[in-house]
């Protein structure tokens, strides 16, 4: 995957804040087996191309990994944390490699918020696989989504592109100078159910 970031505005000069969105949720095929994970509500969609500039990032291909890869879970034993393959590599120094990649593109970029895959062990937030490989997942987040907040961004997952749009739309209306694309209630995206 190529990071296609050069040729893209700098948010910092555009009314639109940038937004690091996971490849695989916009269709590209970087995930462990192949495939994307692509957004299937097209309304939304179109909602976030209008009202942010997009970031595709995949942070395990960052990372070093190829496409396909055995998939991997975060390992939690006492206070002890890695990322653990299927078949038993150690890749916690890949995750923490494309997490540090993603967090040099937030601060390039003055990125504040992401929408990022649920349950990854790079994107996930909130909740992960527990490690187990039997589809159990745990309170947590994935690599690169703990170290981005840690920076400040706003992470949100493709469950909660509503209360991404409408947290976007707050910060307009606190910050009116700042985010002037929203300074006009015409001008506010029209929030719809996602399926
Ligand atoms: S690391 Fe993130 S962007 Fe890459 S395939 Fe996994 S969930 Fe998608």
């Amino acid at each position: 995957m190529s990071i296609d970031t050069a040729d893209r505005a700098d948010s910092k000069t555009t009314d639109r804040q940038a937004l690091l969105v996971s490849a695989c949720l916009l269709g590209q095929r970087v995930r462990y087996d192949g495939n994307h994970a692509q957004l299937a509500n097209t309304d939304l969609m179109a909602q976030l191309q209008a009202s942010f500039i997009l970031i595709p990032i995949c942070p395990e291909l960052l990372g070093g990994l190829s496409t396909p890869r055995p998939p991997a879970e975060i390992s939690q034993q006492k206070d002890k944390i890695e990322v653990i393959s299927i078949t038993g590599t150690n890749l916690t120094k890949a995750f923490d490699t494309g997490a540090r990649r993603a967090g040099d593109l937030v601060l390039h970029h003055g990125i504040k918020w992401a929408l990022l895959k649920s349950k990854s062990p790079s994107c996930g937030r909130g909740s992960v696989y527990d490690g187990s490989f039997t589809g159990r997942l745990r309170a947590g987040d994935g690599v690169t989504a703990q170290y981005i907040q840690g920076l400040g961004v706003q992470v949100f997952n493709e469950h909660e592109i509503e209360a991404l749009l409408t947290g976007l739309v707050r910060s307009a209306i606190k910050y009116p100078i700042s985010y002037s694309c929203f300074s006009t209630a015409s001008r506010l995206p029209t929030l719809s159910r996602h399926s």
